[in-house]
């Protein structure tokens, strides 16, 4: 399969530049060739469809991510597999009913491996993240973050985990972004109140879309664990 782009420090520092959550954002650049990849690769390279196979098509994010890169055929042959083998699985091994206490759960159904788009996303999520506590001691990093609309709070909580020793230091840089946005919320909601309809409404008329996507991340790119 196409090896695809691993991310470094440049990526990340431009990527700060542009809005919504950095890491996100690569994340989804390179969801989205994966995904392409998945669908143009697997007449050529067996081992594409075989991992697909094993983990019985996608999970629900990126099942949905991929019908929305069109090649109707591609994702057809695919599911067409995993239905192929859903029927083999099932003949081969009828479910039985589950015993009362305990025992084996495991059924003919279940995927012999995790969703790959799943896989590859938090691998690359954790090489992005591990460049932060490498960088964070510099001031470009320092000025570049602090002027950035910040990580999303999966990927904010990802880092505090992964990175306990500059996890204060970090949430340093983070705080002031929540705060700037929650007296962006404040001014919106004053402003769509009719009292004060007189207000124009200037750069915060979207800070509810933007504090939707830094509290739950991007379709499909953090890890939902709520
Ligand atoms: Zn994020
Ligand atoms: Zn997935």
């Amino acid at each position: 399969m196409t090896k695809i782009t691993t991310y470094g420090y440049f990526d990340l520092l431009e990527a700060l530049r542009e809005p919504g959550c950095a890491v996100c954002r690569l994340l989804k650049r390179d969801i989205e060739r994966h995904l392409g990849a998945i669908l143009y690769e697997f007449v050529l390279d067996h081992s594409v469809s075989g991992r697909f196979r094993e983990s019985r098509g996608l999970c629900s994010e990126h099942g949905y991510l991929l019908t929305e890169r069109g090649n109707a055929l591609g994702i057809a042959t695919l599911y067409h597999a995993v239905l192929y083998d859903l029927l083999a699985d099932t003949e081969r091994t009828p479910i039985r009913a589950p015993r009362l206490f305990g025992g084996d759960r495991a059924t003919p159904l279940d995927p012999k491996a995790p969703c790959s788009v799943c896989v590859y996303r938090d691998e690359t999520a954790a090489r992005l993240l591990a460049l932060i506590p490498v960088h964070i001691h510099e001031n470009e990093f320092r000025e570049t973050y602090s002027a950035s609309s910040g990580l999303c709070l999966p990927h904010v909580t990802e880092l505090v985990k992964s990175a306990p020793a500059v996890a204060q230091q970090f949430m340093t840089l983070q705080r002031p972004i929540w705060e700037r946005l929650k007296a962006e919320l404040e001014t919106f909601m004053r402003r769509s109140d009719f009292q004060y309809a007189h207000e124009t409404i200037g750069a915060e008329g979207d800070s509810w879309r933007r504090a939707t996507a830094l509290i739950s991340g991007e379709r499909g790119v953090t890890r939902q664990e709520k």
